[in-house]
């Protein structure tokens, strides 16, 4: 059977083995590649949720400042690019899953 190289500790080691006998890392990743799709999904929409986050944030700190914003345009990008985003990770989510 043909030997894998352990990503943790480059051990050689059995493609048969469930996980590496010197360091224990799991072999199998297999199985979890479809939640891994599903996680993908939600990271997207966690990145989505962050940048509007951050473009609302710039856009708090101008309003309470008072004052021209350094990059008005970054700010809509933000805001846009966050809703964008947002969007695109449930639609990607029911495409997938619905
Ligand atoms: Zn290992």
């Amino acid at each position: 059977m043909p030997l894998v190289t352990c990503q943790d500790c480059n051990a050689e080691i059995s493609d048969a083995a469930p996980a590496c006998p010197k360091c224990g890392r799991p072999m199998n990743e297999e199985p979890q590649i479809v939640e891994a799709t599903g996680k993908g999904w939600k990271l997207i929409q966690a990145a989505g949720v962050l940048a509007l986050f951050f473009g609302v944030a710039q856009a708090c700190k101008v309003w309470n400042v008072g004052q021209e914003p350094d990059a008005p345009n970054l700010v809509a990008f933000w805001l846009i690019t966050g809703v964008a985003v947002i969007i695109v990770g449930h639609v990607g989510a029911w495409w997938n899953h619905g």
